[in-house]
Formats: structure tokens, C-alpha cells, sequence
């Protein structure tokens, strides 16, 4: 072991695995970390435009600019607890000290180098997450959805989702997920009856403000032919949704204050061959 880094934890790891998993997991939490400060050079500018925006009434002015204001205080929030964030000081540390052993051939980062900076790849993407093509046949079968299915698409989903409260209530065959503060969401998943053909879900919160709604919708309306595995997936998508912008405009709020709703899934295919699934946040306005 070169480094004393972690020790307690690294003496076990043969030196292979930390290379792989150890160093691919740093290089995405840095890159995370890039990606959110450069995101917070517009937090100020976009507070400034709230007051900027035609507005009906003083009453309407005010909402708005109180809303983007609140928008604000989060991202700056959910910034510093990143930053503050025990694997984040472990990246940093890491790199530092990688750098100190042998800073030779270390150059300047340029944006320019690199257009794709900005598509931050899910951490930890050799670890959690990764579908192999098992779960991607148990999820797109069609017909009657047994007990038996949704155990096994159940269980799979909660090994890839550690820390996901999540239960199967088997008596109604629904799915709950509870995401925490500051979404502070119960999600129910349903089959819905479809015998032979294949199978759909509906999807309700327990909680029915109006923001509620409106994620309800915004996955009801992209999750068509989902089956129930991505599904889980694209729900456990939204416990940053009060914190992370869209891809498209790189805002948290779009002109008319709204959040960005919709979850879409991508597909990235790893080193390993086995396909890992990205959920990009989206406004319903920039799709
Ligand atoms: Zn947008």
C-alpha cells in the first residue's frame, strides 16, 4: 500500500480493487463537486433576474423572488454539506496527497479539453446500481406480474439502493418508498391489472401539496412501458429534487419558478460491459 490514506479501512482492500472502484469513485465525487460550484456562479444572477420578471402584482414579485431566494439558500446548502461530506474530504485528501507522492505530468484542468465536464457520472458506478441484463428481462416481462416477480425485482432494487427505506406490502402488492428531508415523500407503487400484455404501475404520494402533484404527473407522463425495477429507480431519483438543476438549463428554477420535475433515464454502458442508469433532472418547460 503506497499511502497511509484511510488506513484502517485500505489494508484489507487488495491494491487492484482500490485502483478501480477506489480511484473511479473519487475522480466522480470531484467531478460532483466541480460541477456544484460552477452551478453556484448563477445562484446570485438568478436571485438578481427573479426581480426582473414581469410580475402582475407586488404580491406576485415578492413570491417569486422569495421562492428563487429559498432555491438559493439550498443550493448554497446542499454545496457545503457536499463539500463537508466525509467522502469528499477523502477524495480531496487523496488527490492531494497523490499529487505530493508524484505531481510530476499534473497540468492544469481545462475546460476547453473536456465539453463534457458538466454530465456528472453517478458515483460509485463500479459498486451500486449497475443492472445487468438479468434484471433488465425480470423488468420488461410482460403478463401477469406474480407475488413471486415482484419480490425478486423488489429485493434486487433494495440491495442496489442501500440505505433506500423501502418495504413491499405484500397483502396489496404495493411498493413504499419513504425519501426523507428535505423531499419528505411517500411514494406507493401499484401494479395495475393488465393480464397479458405488459405490465404498468401507478404511482401516488401520501402527500398532496401541490409540488406533490405535479412529480406525480411528471412521472406518470415519462414512465410509460417503464417496468417496476426502473420505476423504483426513477422514484429514489427524486430525494435531491429540491436541490438538483435540469440538464438542459442548468437552473433549479425555470422562468415560471418551477422545480424540475421530470426524472429521464439514460443509459450509460460501463468499462465492465454492464449498463448503469443515469436519471437526469429536467423542467417540464425544457423538454
Ligand atoms: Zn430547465
Amino acid at each position: 500500500m503506497a499511502t497511509d490514506f484511510h488506513k484502517d479501512d485500505l489494508e484489507l482492500i487488495p491494491e487492484s480493487e482500490l485502483d478501480e472502484t477506489s480511484i473511479l469513485s473519487s475522480l466522480a465525487r470531484l467531478q460532483l463537486m466541480h460541477a456544484s460550484l460552477r452551478q453556484l456562479r448563477e445562484t446570485v444572477p438568478k436571485v438578481m433576474d427573479s426581480m426582473f420578471i414581469d410580475s402582475r402584482s407586488p404580491d406576485q414579485l415578492h413570491a417569486h423572488f422569495s421562492q428563487t431566494a429559498i432555491g438559493a439558500a439550498k443550493d448554497i446548502k446542499s454545496f457545503a454539506q457536499l463539500i463537508e461530506e466525509s467522502k469528499s474530504k477523502d477524495a480531496l485528501n487523496r488527490a492531494k496527497e497523490s499529487r505530493a507522492n508524484d505531481g510530476e505530468g499534473i497540468t492544469a484542468w481545462r475546460v476547453s479539453e473536456h465539453a463534457d465536464w458538466l454530465d456528472v457520472k453517478k458515483e460509485d458506478a463500479t459498486e451500486d446500481s449497475v443492472m445487468d441484463t438479468n434484471n433488465e428481462e425480470l423488468d420488461t416481462s410482460a403478463g401477469d406480474l406474480t407475488l413471486a416477480d415482484m419480490q425478486a425485482i423488489f429485493e434486487k432494487f433494495k440491495a442496489s439502493q442501500m440505505g433506500v427505506e423501502a418495504d413491499l406490502d405484500e397483502d396489496t402488492r404495493t411498493v413504499k418508498i419513504f425519501l426523507p428531508s428535505p423531499t419528505n415523500t411517500h411514494f406507493e407503487v401499484r401494479p395495475t391489472a393488465a393480464p397479458g400484455g405488459q405490465n404498468t404501475y401507478t404511482v401516488h404520494s401520501v402527500e398532496k401539496t401541490k409540488l406533490h402533484g405535479k412529480i406525480i404527473e411528471a412521472i406518470a407522463s415519462h414512465s410509460t412501458g417503464m417496468g417496476l425495477y426502473s420505476l423504483l429507480e426513477m422514484l429514489v431519483a427524486y430525494k435531491d429534487f429540491k436541490s438538483r438543476p435540469c440538464v438542459k438549463c442548468s437552473r433549479l428554477l425555470d422562468p415560471n419558478a418551477q422545480f424540475p420535475v421530470v426524472r429521464s433515464k439514460r443509459r450509460l454502458k460501463q468499462a465492465n460491459g454492464l449498463y448503469l442508469n443515469q436519471w437526469d433532472a429536467f423542467h417540464l418547460s425544457c423538454i
